[in-house]
Order: structure tokens, then C-alpha cells, then sequence
């Protein structure tokens, strides 16, 4: 990267939700090596120090911290961590995410509902207030994860549809609240082959998910946790900073909202 990048990077403080895996674990490394000091957030209390050692071993300076995004508590303790340990914060990146339950709209409990909008849609919202003020204060930016099934409308998915399509409204919303001192935006990746992607499938079934899906992504490939990084690192960065309240799809070509 330019100068320019790790002259903006080098002073600043971001939490990554999720940073313990799959896209928020690339994201975390992404901005650690450009000379951010990051908070890996995470429910999974090894994943989230497995992460931070790693960034430090590879000559970041991190940390862990271990919440539940979808906690007010545990949001504001997230935000303190960043504050006590490197006396700021100026980037978050919401992208702690739960699975959904895949079954048709008729088979999905309330219960199962409101898991998964608790996590994502809830946990962006509480996650964003929480680093509010630092973030204005220190004119900083704002990445959360959507995603293309916000857009697609596809079965079996409607709490994560609804979910990622609440995310890209809220993103609009505080975008504009924190205009013209931070800017704030989406990512809505396509498939992305991450833990959660190959979650719970055999050898082989996995082998005939990859076949099928990739078969319509116009760059013939699926997409590799780095891919969304670049994105989030450009979003975070200075060469964005007159882009708010967006949403970038990164996807192959997958799909053109
Ligand atoms: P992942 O499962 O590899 O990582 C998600 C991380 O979130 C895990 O480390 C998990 O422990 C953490 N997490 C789950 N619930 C949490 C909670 N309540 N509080 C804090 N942390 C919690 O998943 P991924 O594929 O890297 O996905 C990251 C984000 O990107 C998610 O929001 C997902 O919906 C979105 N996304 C992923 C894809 C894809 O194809 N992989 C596509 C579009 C959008």
C-alpha cells in the first residue's frame, strides 16, 4: 500500500466483531498490516486470541476481546477495551455473524428468528452505538456486513435475508447521522469460502456445493476471505472518504443489483 494508506492506518484503533474467523479474521490481519492497532471481538474466546497472537506474531499490535455483539453490555465493554488498551477508536467493522436455519418460511420458529436477527441486525446496531461518539469524534468509518441475500431473495433464508437487508437500511441511516465527520457502509459479498460457507458439510458435499455455486459466479471462482478485506480496507481507508452510505457488492459478478 501507498504512504498515503499506512500514514491513515498507522495512528488509528478498529474493532473487528467476528475477527475471530473466516472475512473478520482477514480483515483484522488486512488492517494490522497496514499498522492499525485492532480488537478482535468474538464470541469464540480461543478464536478471538488465536487471532490477536497471530496479528502480534506477524508484527501487529492487537488484542482480544471476548462479547456477544447481540449484549448492550458486552458492546460497550468491546468499545472500552479499544479505548483503555490504545486510547481510541476509530474504525469498526461489524461482521460477527450466526447461522441461519435454513428451512422454508412455514418451518422457521420465532425462536430461530429472533437468533439470527439478534445477532446480526441487532449486534450492528448495538455494536455501531456503542462506538458512536469515538467514531464521530475521531472522524473515522464504519464497514458492516451485508449480503447479497438481502438482494436476491432466495428460499430457506429469510431470517439472514431480512437480517442483511435491515443492515443496508440502518447503514443509511447512521450514515447520514454521522455526515460529515465518519462515513459509513456496507459490503454485500457473494459466496465466500469461509468456515461458516463449508459449515456442517461432508468431504464431498462440500466438493458439489463449491461445483454448483461457482457456476454462477462470472470470475469463476468463489470468493476467498481477502477479497472482502480489500474491499473493507478501501472502505475504512483514506481513499474513501466522500463514499457513504453505500453498499458494495463484492461478489464475481454473481450478481448485478
Ligand atoms: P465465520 O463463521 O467464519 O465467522 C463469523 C464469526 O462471528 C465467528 O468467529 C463467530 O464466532 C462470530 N460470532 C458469531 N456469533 C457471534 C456473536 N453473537 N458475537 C460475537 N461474535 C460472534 O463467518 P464468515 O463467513 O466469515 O462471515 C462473516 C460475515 O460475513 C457474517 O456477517 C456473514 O453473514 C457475512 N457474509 C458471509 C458470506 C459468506 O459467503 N461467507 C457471504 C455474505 C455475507
Amino acid at each position: 500500500m501507498t504512504d498515503r494508506v499506512r500514514d491513515w492506518f498507522g495512528p488509528r484503533v478498529a474493532v473487528v466483531t467476528g475477527g475471530g474467523s473466516g472475512i473478520g479474521r482477514a480483515i483484522a490481519a488486512a488492517l494490522a498490516g497496514e499498522g492499525a492497532c485492532v480488537v478482535v471481538a468474538d464470541i469464540a474466546e480461543t478464536a478471538a486470541r488465536d487471532a490477536a497472537v497471530e496479528l502480534e506474531r506477524s508484527g501487529g499490535r492487537a488484542s482480544a476481546a471476548t462479547i456477544d455483539v447481540s449484549k448492550e453490555a458486552d458492546a460497550q465493554r468491546m468499545v472500552e477495551t479499544a479505548v483503555k488498551t490504545y486510547g481510541r477508536l476509530d474504525l469498526l467493522v461489524n461482521c460477527a455473524g450466526n447461522l441461519p436455519a435454513l428451512k422454508p418460511v412455514v418451518d422457521l420458529s420465532e425462536a430461530e428468528w429472533r437468533a439470527l436477527i439478534d445477532v446480526h441486525l441487532t449486534g450492528t446496531f448495538l455494536c455501531c452505538r456503542a462506538a458512536y461518539d469515538q467514531v464521530r469524534e475521531n472522524g473515522g468509518a464504519i464497514v458492516n456486513l451485508s449480503s447479497s441475500y438481502a438482494f436476491k431473495g432466495r428460499p430457506n433464508a429469510a431470517e439472514y435475508s431480512a437480517a442483511k437487508a435491515g443492515i443496508f437500511g440502518f447503514t443509511r441511516v447512521i450514515a447520514s447521522e454521522l455526515a460529515p465527520r465518519a462515513t459509513v457502509n456496507a459490503l454485500a459479498p457473494g459466496p465466500i469460502d469461509t468456515p461458516r460457507w463449508r459449515a456442517g458439510l461432508s468431504d464431498e458435499e462440500l466438493a458439489a456445493k463449491r461445483a454448483k455455486r461457482v457456476k454462477d459466479v462470472p470470475m469463476g471462482r468463489l470468493g476467498a476471505p481477502e477479497d472482502i478485506a480489500d474491499a473493507a480496507l478501501f472502505l475504512l481507508g483514506p481513499q474513501a472518504r466522500w463514499i457513504t452510505g453505500q453498499v458494495i457488492h463484492v461478489n464475481g459478478g454473481e450478481f448485478y443489483p
